[in-house]
């Protein structure tokens, strides 16, 4: 399993303009190498390499395994250039007016601990302080593999890294597990276990609280508390669905399926705010899916979604819908077969369902499969 992380260099002026001049160049190397091949019709790395690696040295000043990057970045250009040509699509040569320069391991080295990274340059390796954003440190224990340096228009220097996890091969059991999100308890799943700790909801609706009162007083030490405050819960807010979704993760064994309600891809405002609804004060589900996710992938554990309308209302015995059938926020009480139990309960047997149903629909048994074929 791969994943990209950003990093933002904080160059000083000097190397700021050593990587300036090392990517002119090494565009430079990109775009004689692309002529070169579309002009000789070779697509062939040993080839291009022969034909055009001294010239390309001693042109640019770069170090050997920044043309050698150069040229493989050509030819993988050009051999892409010529399969379009073959089905008939009109191409030109393959041209770039900035390349970003392919790293690999030789030729930078990063030190997540401190912070501090070197890379290959005109100048030979210079070493570069950086920043990275909070979200991609649950990756840095992966291994990191290449690296693509680049300048966004605002003229800050990136350096995207591709970091690796070996991954269990993903095999798909019949353990299907269903788990509904909710208020009073964070997560219960189709086998009736509860996850996450009943005191979130205090603490979440003290903070509401709190930043409300904050809101309306408007006062410059108001404001000011209220972003302290919002720092607080976001951190909070994380850390329970870091929890939340590691329990998750390791209740099941690899190859089980965990299934969710898709809530992040409601159209709509008035639908997204009831979706919201499901969860406190508009606590957002992109993050606990991004985190459970990852979580779930990394132990061979899959994920699947359903569409969320109807499993609070549905009854998972009967399947009879009718709003009705919840008197409550916690009660489910079948208005048809008279089925009742906990509403989390029941939603979560029917995400469950669902999906099974769901996968049917795609994925017919094997039996039925191999008959045709
Ligand atoms: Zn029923």
């Amino acid at each position: 399993m791969q994943r990209t992380i950003r990093i933002q260099l904080q160059p000083d002026l000097e190397t700021a303009s050593v990587l300036s001049q090392t990517t002119e160049q090494y565009t430079l190397s990109f775009n004689a190498v692309c002529k070169y091949g579309w002009e000789n019709d070779l697509a062939n790395g040993v080839e291009l390499h022969k034909a055009t690696y001294y010239e390309h040295r001693a042109m640019t000043g770069l170090p050997s395994q920044l043309v050698c990057a150069a040229r493989v970045k050509a030819t993988e250009a050009l051999k892409s250039a010529k399969a379009l040509k073959k089905k008939g699509k009109k191409v030109g040569c393959p041209t770039s007016r900035r390349c970003p320069i392919r790293y690999d391991m030789r030729s930078y080295t990063v030190w997540f601990d401190r912070s501090e990274l070197t890379i290959l340059s005109l100048n030979g390796r210079v070493k570069l302080p950086f920043e990275i954003a909070e979200y991609y440190r649950q990756y840095l224990s992966w291994k990191n593999t290449s690296a693509d340096l680049l300048q966004d228009r605002k003229g800050r220097w990136w350096l995207h890294v591709v970091m690796e996890i070996e991954t269990p091969l993903a095999s798909v059991s019949d353990e299907f597990v269903g788990v509904d999100l909710g208020i009073a308890t964070p997560a219960v799943d189709s086998r009736g276990n509860k996850y996450g700790s009943d005191h979130w909801k205090g603490v979440e609706d003290r903070t509401f609280e709190l930043r409300r009162r904050l809101q309306s007083k408007g006062t410059k030490s108001a404001k000011r508390h209220l972003r302290k405050v919002s720092g607080r819960q976001k951190r909070f807010r994380k850390d329970c669905d870091h929890v939340l979704s590691k329990r998750l993760a390791r209740s099941v064994s690899s190859g089980a399926t965990l299934v969710f309600e898709d809530l992040t891809n409601i159209r709509g405002r008035a639908k997204m705010r009831k979706a919201q609804r499901r969860r406190l004060h508009g606590w957002s589900f992109f993050q606990f899916q991004a985190f459970v996710t990852y979580k779930a992938e990394a132990r061979g554990v899959n994920v699947g979604f359903v569409d969320p309308r109807y499993t609070s209302q549905k009854c998972s015995q009967c399947g009879h819908i009718e709003r009705k059938n919840r008197p409550s926020q916690a009660e489910f009480r079948c208005k048809k077969c008279g089925f009742e139990c906990h509403a989390d309960d029941n939603a979560a047997i029917n995400i469950r369902e669902d999906f099974l149903k769901l996968r049917a629909a795609v994925n017919p048994p094997i039996a039925l499969r191999s008959l045709d074929g």
